[in-house]
């Protein structure tokens, strides 16, 4: 059987970022990334300006200024500095000419039209901002693969651009089958249970950044089944389904797949929960399918599904996201595969929580970690260091 690092290098082989689309650049665009090099239009700044409240003076000219201007942000000087004046100027103001030094104005003496400086040893360019000095027009700024954050949405900006390209967000359909399942308003009878993978696997693809998409629930039906996985298909660059992939008689995920010419590179993982998991490449489109049990699907999107959507982004560290962590007690196992139990972390430490099996979504939903335990028999005593897979905040 696959080890879950040798079935995350076969998705890697497929999961590409998708051609790059023009984008607005706004806060939609955070946690994508930049498909191409951008240049500054202009240089920053784009005139000298004064980094402090003060007066801009001519460095090295003794003596008492008389004060001829005053400059705000903003404002085109009109008039020079000469020798024994200065112009009142303030932070982020344009520099006149002549003048090529600012004096904080806590270190002035002003009275009526003069001002007296107590700085002394002042040099050219002290408090002055030169043209040019963060960027000069034309020079690369913002380099293709750079992420989208708060600051370089800010830098764009000031570059003057409202769009760039960027690597788009992949769409991932979500298709819960089981003829046992219902919809959350529903009140079940008769063997039924509620879709809790559906909402949980769409909002797992939102919080990754892709673009869920919500296809409902397929039947354990061959025909049908086959409908709903192709329409499903139609609209998603990532095809995520859940339950029907293991080896029961109703399990027809994997013949209704190959059906549809999907190429199926591995099916079964050297892991638990989630042994039965599926990847599978329709042309460019990725398909996973996760065994039913919500604690397999859910470890199953993280460990396979998370890593592909963030090579698609066009992320560099693409993850799963595996750091050691502390023992916060003594934690004793003995699993025929590698397991992934639910946990708490912080900083330094992981707490191993009670868990009673791969359908336990309510002890799912407090976790932010899994310890990473090796198969057979293994006893860590408290202060141990152990592989932690960490999820998203
Ligand atoms: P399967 O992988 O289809 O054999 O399903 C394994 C277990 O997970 C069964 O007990 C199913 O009833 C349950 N299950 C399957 N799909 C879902 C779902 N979408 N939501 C909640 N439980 C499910
Ligand atoms: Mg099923």
């Amino acid at each position: 059987m696959l080890e879950v690092s040798t079935a995350l290098d076969i998705v890697f082989r497929f999961a590409e970022p998708l051609p790059p689309q023009a984008a607005s650049l706004d806060a939609g665009a955070l946690g994508q990334f930049v498909a191409e090099d951008v240049a500054a239009d202009i240089d920053s700044p784009p005139f000298t300006k004064a980094l402090m409240d003060g007066y801009a003076i001519r460095a090295g000219d003794a003596g008492p200024r008389i004060i001829v201007d005053e400059l705000p942000a903003g404002k085109r000087p009109t008039i020079a500095v000469r020798v024994g004046e200065a112009i009142r100027i303030f932070t982020g103001a344009m520099m006149p000419d002549g003048a090529d030094a600012v004096v904080m104005q806590e270190r002035c003496e002003r009275t009526g039209g003069t001002v007296i400086i107590a700085d002394s040893g002042l040099t050219a360019g002290k408090n002055a901002l030169p043209r040019g000095a963060e960027m000069a027009a034309g020079e690369i700024v913002v380099p293709s693969g750079s992420a989208v954050t708060p600051a370089l949405l800010g830098l764009l900006a000031g570059i003057g651009r409202t769009s760039a390209k960027l690597y788009p967000r992949p769409r991932v359909g979500v298709l819960a089958t089981g003829n046992e399942l219902v919809g959350p308003t529903q009140l079940p009878t008769d063997g039924q249970i509620r879709n809790t993978n559906g909402p949980m696997l769409l909002a797992q693809a939102a919080r990754l950044g892709g673009i869920p998409h919500d296809f409902g629930i397929g039947p354990d039906d061959g025909p049908a089944l086959k409908q709903a996985i192709q329409r499903a298909f139609d609209s998603s660059d990532v095809l995520l389904l859940a339950g029907g992939v293991s080896v029961g008689d109703f399990d027809l995920v994997p013949g209704v797949l190959a059906s549809l010419g999907v190429e199926i590179h591995f099916h079964k993982v050297r892991m638990k929960p989630g042994k039965p998991l599926l990847f599978g490449t329709l042309g460019r489109k990725l398909v996973f399918g996760l065994p039913g049990n919500p604690g397999s699907a859910f470890v199953g999107f993280e460990l396979f599904v998370a890593p592909a959507i963030r090579a698609m982004l066009g992320h560099v560290d693409v993850g799963p996201r595996v750091r050691m962590r502390t023992l916060t007690h003594d934690l004793k196992a003995n699993h025929d595969r590698p397991t992934y139990h639910p946990a708490l972390v912080d900083e330094a430490r992981v707490t191993a929580l009670p868990w009673i099996g791969s359908f336990d979504l309510r002890s799912l939903a407090r976790v932010n970690a899994f310890v990473v335990l090796p198969a057979g028999p293994v006893a860590f005593a408290a202060g141990t260091a152990v592989n932690t897979l960490i999820l998203e905040p």
